[in-house]
């Protein structure tokens, strides 16, 4: 009887630790699968040679970016003014609740003058954010200075209020960034400026 039983426990211990490698090689599959790098989609303008130091190379590179795949308009002739400048939000701003959704500002002598651009970027967080992030911000308030789009409501858009997380990868901002540069994402709307 007691055979029986030892058997009996051998055969099921087998058994369980059989599943369960055949499990656990079957989720190293999967997890094989999600590392597994998608080669970088085709672009026309070299996305790493920004520097984080100069928020104007950021400019540049959309400028370019604008140019070689849109074929224009030539944004850097349209806008003779540009400034671009790191904030650090005073103790008084932070104390009055003031929350931001994110480390950029477009302001209105930007976005309702066609021929300015005028955005501030808190240092604080732009040193925090990933090389695809800081793209993903500064694209983001270009979009509300030159293209004078409002905030979308997917998170897949640049224009979402959000920058992505910190894992978000450069295939995704060269997505979004296409659908951004041909006035194509769900719910699109423009800010309205006195002169309009
Ligand atoms: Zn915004």
């Amino acid at each position: 009887m007691r055979k029986i039983i030892l058997i009996n426990i051998l055969i099921f211990s087998f058994l369980f630790f059989y599943s369960c490698s055949k499990r656990e090689k079957y989720e190293n599959v999967i997890l094989e699968q999600q590392e597994e790098e998608e080669p970088q989609l085709d672009s026309c303008v070299d996305y790493t040679s920004v520097n984080p130091d100069s928020l104007e190379s950021y400019w540049e590179l959309f400028v370019e970016d604008v140019k070689c795949s849109r074929g224009g308009p030539n944004y850097g002739e349209i806008n003779k003014t540009v400034t671009l400048y790191f904030i650090v939000p005073t103790a008084e701003t932070i104390a009055s609740g003031v929350t931001v959704d994110h480390a950029g500002y477009s302001t209105y002598s930007g976005y309702c003058n066609s021929e300015a651009v005028n955005i501030g970027v808190i240092e604080d967080y732009w040193i925090d954010y990933t090389e695809v992030q800081k793209l993903w911000l500064m694209y983001h308030e270009f979009g509300h200075d030159v293209y004078r789009y409002r905030h979308s409501s997917d998170p897949k858009d640049i224009m979402y209020p959000s920058v992505a997380r910190s894992d978000v990868k450069i295939n995704d901002f060269i997505r979004a960034k296409e659908k951004f540069f041909k006035r194509d994402f769900e719910g699109i709307e423009y800010i309205s400026c006195d002169q309009d």
